[in-house]
C-alpha cells in the first residue's frame, strides 16, 4: 500500500502519518520526491484500510500496489533512480561502461588494463577478488590481496571499483575497498547475503540468476531495498536455456521490461551473456539500443593467458574500437557516453 501525501503536506503531517503507521505495527518507507512525499507501507496492510488513512491530515490518496515487490516498483517511485558513485551517475542520460578483467591476477596487469579501459572511456573498473568458480579446483581469486590491487588501480586511474561479495563473512573487507558491491548470478537468491548488503550504504550490482525470472530478480532487489539500501543496479547477464550456441542466452528484452517495472538502473553484461569475445560487440550495441543504462564488459591484456573467462574477454585494442562505436549508438537513442 502506498500513502500519497498532498504536495502541501507539512513535515508535521508526514511525521504524524509515519508514527500512526508504526503504531499499527506496520513498516513505513518514506520517499521524498520533488513535488510530494509518498510512504510505502509494508506489513498487514488490510489493517491500515480499517483506520481510514485517507482521512488523516495531509494525506491525498491511498493506493494498493498489487505487485509482490513494492519499494523497487515504478508505482512507488515514478522517476528513475540515479546512483552517484564518486561522481559517476548511473541511471541518468549518460550510459556508463564498467570494464576490467574477470578476476584480479597481478597488480601490474590490473593497473595496465585499468589505464587502458579508462583511456577508452570506461568509468568504472571491474575485477573479482573472490571468484565463484564452478570447479573447486579452478582459480578462486586472490582475496584481500586482489582487493588491494584494485585499490591501487583505482588510485592510479581515479576509476571507482566494482567487485564481487560471495560470503557475508567478507562484507567488512569488501566494504573497505569496493565502491560498488557485486552480487553474482549464483548468489542472487542468497537471501541472507542480500539482507546484509541491504544494511550497507554501498551501491549494489545485482546480477540476474542463471535460472531466475524477471520477477525473481525484482524480489531479490526488494530484499536489499527492504533493509534500507535502495542503491541497486540490476544486471542482465544471460540465462540458461536449451540453446548451446552461446554460453548463456542473453535476454535483451530484460532492459526495456525492467525499465517499465522498476525505477532502478539496468545494466547488461554481454561477456557472460554470450561467453564469446567476438559476440560482445554486437550484443553491447543491442543493449544500449534497447535502453540499458550501462554495460559491464570483461577486458584482459592477454585473454589467452587469463586465469578466468579468457574466451569472452576483449583485448584493450578491441575494447577501444567498441567504445567508439557504442558512443554513436548511445547518441542515436538520445543518450550520451
Ligand atoms: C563475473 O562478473 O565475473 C561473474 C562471475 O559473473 P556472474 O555472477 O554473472 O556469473
Ligand atoms: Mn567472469
Amino acid at each position: 500500500m502506498i500513502v500519497v501525501m498532498s504536495p502541501k503536506a507539512t513535515e508535521e503531517e508526514i511525521t504524524h502519518v509515519v508514527d500512526k503507521i508504526k503504531g499499527l505495527g506496520l513498516t513505513p518507507h518514506v520517499e521524498k520526491g520533488e513535488v510530494r512525499t509518498v510512504i510505502a507501507v509494508i506489513g498487514n496492510v488490510a489493517m491500515l484500510r480499517e483506520h481510514s488513512p485517507e482521512a488523516w491530515p495531509g494525506v491525498e490518496n491511498v493506493v494498493s500496489i498489487m505487485k509482490p515487490y513494492k519499494l523497487v516498483s515504478r508505482e512507488f517511485q515514478m522517476h528513475d533512480t540515479i546512483i552517484d558513485v564518486k561522481g559517476v551517475k548511473i541511471g541518468g542520460k549518460q550510459v556508463h561502461v564498467m570494464a576490467g578483467p574477470c578476476s584480479v591476477e597481478t597488480r601490474e596487469g590490473l593497473i595496465a588494463v585499468a589505464k587502458a579501459v579508462k583511456a577508452s572511456g570506461a568509468t568504472i573498473l571491474r575485477g573479482g577478488a573472490f571468484k565463484p568458480r564452478t570447479s573447486p579446483y579452478a582459480f578462486q581469486g586472490l582475496g584481500e590481496e586482489g582487493l588491494k590491487y584494485l585499490a591501487d588501480a583505482s588510485e592510479a586511474t581515479g576509476l571507482p571499483i566494482v567487485t564481487e561479495l560471495m560470503d557475508p563473512r567478507d562484507i567488512d573487507i569488501i566494504c573497505k575497498y569496493a565502491d560498488i558491491i557485486q552480487i553474482g548470478a549464483r548468489n542472487m537468491q542468497n537471501f541472507r547475503l542480500l539482507q546484509e548488503v541491504g544494511k550497507t550504504d554501498k551501491p549494489i550490482v545485482l546480477k540476474r540468476g542463471l535460472s531466475a525470472t524477471i520477477l525473481d530478480l525484482l524480489m531479490s532487489a526488494e530484499y536489499i531495498a527492504s533493509e534500507g539500501n535502495r542503491k541497486i543496479i540490476l544486471c542482465e547477464r544471460g540465462i540458461r536455456t536449451f540453446e548451446t550456441a552461446t554460453r548463456n542466452t542473453m535476454d535483451i528484452s530484460a532492459a526495456p521490461v525492467l525499465k517499465q517495472l522498476t525505477h532502478l538502473p539496468v545494466i547488461i553484461d554481454p561477456s557472460h551473456g554470450v561467453g564469446k569475445w567476438d559476440l560482445v560487440a554486437p550484443m553491447s550495441k543491442a543493449s544500449i539500443a534497447a535502453g540499458a543504462d550501462g554495460l559491464i564488459i570483461e577486458v584482459h591484456q592477454s585473454p589467452e593467458d587469463a586465469l578466468c573467462d579468457g574466451p569472452q574477454s576483449l583485448k584493450p585494442t578491441k575494447f577501444d574500437v567498441l567504445m567508439k562505436e557504442l558512443k554513436k549508438v548511445a547518441e542515436a537513442v538520445g543518450r550520451s557516453m
